[in-house]
């Protein structure tokens, strides 16, 4: 059984704005930056991959140090990042893993793979992959045909 101790904050228009990075990024994977203080995430910024494509992502450094002073000035940090898989499941890969930056980091997984899209978040532990319950604090958008679901 997946611990459901471990909540995370965000508004539901930050993952739409998730979501639609990633679909935007297609094939390639998409990654970006959360912001935030403790559990709660206060915006999200997109970065760029070093090398674009359709099964790994490298953040471009030069992205992650602008998002980090940008977040320094609004008294906020990263609290974690997102990315993409195009095909494959809303889960950490080992390359994903391995290359994990920070064990307190959110990490945001996206599954374009099919429709709605599916988003989950986990926290990394050394190996091990620990699920964290998203608490989307105003809703889901679009009734009818919702472009992602938790
Ligand atoms: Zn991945």
């Amino acid at each position: 059984m997946p611990s459901l101790n471990l909540m995370v904050h965000i508004s539901s228009n930050d993952i739409s704005e998730i979501v639609r990075h990633c679909v935007g990024e297609t094939p390639n994977e998409a990654c970006g930056l959360l912001i935030g203080s403790g559990d709660t995430i206060h915006f999200v910024r997109s970065a760029r991959s070093q090398r674009p494509s359709p099964y790994e992502f490298t953040m471009e450094p030069k992205d992650i140090l602008t998002i980090d002073q940008e977040a320094e000035t609004k008294g906020l940090e990263i609290v974690g990042l997102y990315h993409s898989h195009t095909m494959t499941d809303a889960y950490p890969s080992q390359t994903d893993i391995a290359a994990c930056p920070d064990d307190r980091w959110f990490h945001f997984l996206v599954s374009l793979k099919a429709k709605p899209y599916k988003v989950r978040a986990y926290r990394i532990v050394g190996s091990s992959v620990e699920v964290v319950a998203i608490s989307a604090s105003d809703g889901r958008e679009g009734s009818f045909a919702p472009l992602w679901s938790l």
